[in-house]
C-alpha cells in the first residue's frame, strides 16, 4: 500500500462524513446543498445500523438531529415507483409532526416525486380522507388521528415497511402507549421499527420489547 500524499483528516471529521454511507449521489448532493456538512453524533451512530435494516432504539438530546437520522433511513428504503404507503412516523403533537414532515420533504427533494401526508388531530377528517384516497408514500401523524383513520378504513398499513416512533418519551408522557400498541399491531410483522427519544423512561423498554425486533440500542450522551 502506498502512503497517502494528503495529510489524514481529523478522525472525527472522517468518521462523520455522509459520503461513508450508502446514500445516492443525488441525496449526498442535496445534503451538501442543505448545509449538512457532516453527521451529528447520533446520525453517525444510528444511520449505519438503520440503513442495514436493523431495528433501533436511539436516544440523544433534543436538537441533535434525530429527524434526519430516521428520515435518511426511511427515504433510502423507499421505492418511489411503487406508489403505496411504505413508511409511517408517529409524533406526539401536530407541531412536531409538521416539523418532521417538513424535514423529510427537504431531504426528499433530490429523489423522485415522493408523496408525504400529515395526519393530525385538530384538522378536519374530510380533506385527510380525500388525500389518502390519492395515496402517499409516507404518512406523518399523531397516534390518535392515525387510529381514527385505521378505524374508519381510510388508512391501511399492509404495505408499510418502516415504522418510526419519534419523541417516544413524549408520546408515553402524553398517554399514547395503548394507541401506539394498537397501531403497531396493525403493521406488517416484516417491517423495520425505529424508535427515537430524548430520554429513556421505563415505558420505552416495554414498548421496544413488544414491538421492536432485536433492536440495537444507541445512546449519545449529552456533552458536558
Ligand atoms: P432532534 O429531533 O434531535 O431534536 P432535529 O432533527 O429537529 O433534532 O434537528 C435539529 C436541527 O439540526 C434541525 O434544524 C436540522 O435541520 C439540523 N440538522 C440535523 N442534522 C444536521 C447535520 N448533519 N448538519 C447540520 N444541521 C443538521
Ligand atoms: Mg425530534
Amino acid at each position: 500500500m502506498t502512503e497517502s500524499q494528503t495529510p489524514p483528516a481529523a478522525p472525527d471529521a472522517a468518521a462523520a462524513a455522509f459520503e461513508q454511507l450508502p446514500l445516492s449521489p443525488a441525496m449526498l448532493a442535496n445534503l451538501a446543498q442543505l448545509g449538512y456538512r457532516s453527521m451529528t453524533p447520533i446520525q453517525a451512530a444510528s444511520l449505519p445500523v438503520a440503513l442495514a435494516g436493523h431495528d433501533l432504539i436511539a436516544q440523544a438530546k433534543t436538537g441533535s438531529g434525530k429527524t434526519a437520522a430516521f428520515a435518511l433511513a426511511l427515504l433510502t428504503r423507499l421505492e418511489p415507483r411503487r406508489f403505496d404507503l411504505q413508511a409511517m412516523v408517529l409524533c406526539p403533537t401536530r407541531e412536531l409532526a409538521d416539523q418532521v414532515a417538513q424535514e423529510i420533504r427537504r431531504l426528499a427533494r433530490a429523489e423522485e416525486n415522493i408523496k408525504i401526508l400529515t395526519l393530525c388531530g385538530g384538522a378536519s377528517m374530510r380533506p385527510q380522507i380525500a388525500s389518502l384516497e390519492h395515496g402517499a408514500h409516507i404518512v406523518v401523524g399523531t397516534p390518535g388521528r392515525i387510529i381514527d383513520h385505521l378505524d374508519r378504513g381510510s388508512l391501511q398499513l399492509d404495505t408499510l415497511r418502516t415504522l418510526v416512533l419519534d419523541e417516544a418519551d413524549r408520546m408515553l408522557d402524553m398517554g399514547f402507549y395503548d394507541d401506539i400498541a394498537a397501531i403497531a399491531q396493525r403493521c406488517p410483522k416484516e417491517r423495520q421499527t425505529l424508535l427515537f427519544s430524548a430520554t429513556y423512561p421505563e415505558g420505552i423498554g416495554k414498548l421496544s420489547q413488544q414491538f421492536l425486533r432485536k433492536p440495537q440500542q444507541i445512546t449519545v450522551e449529552a456533552q458536558h
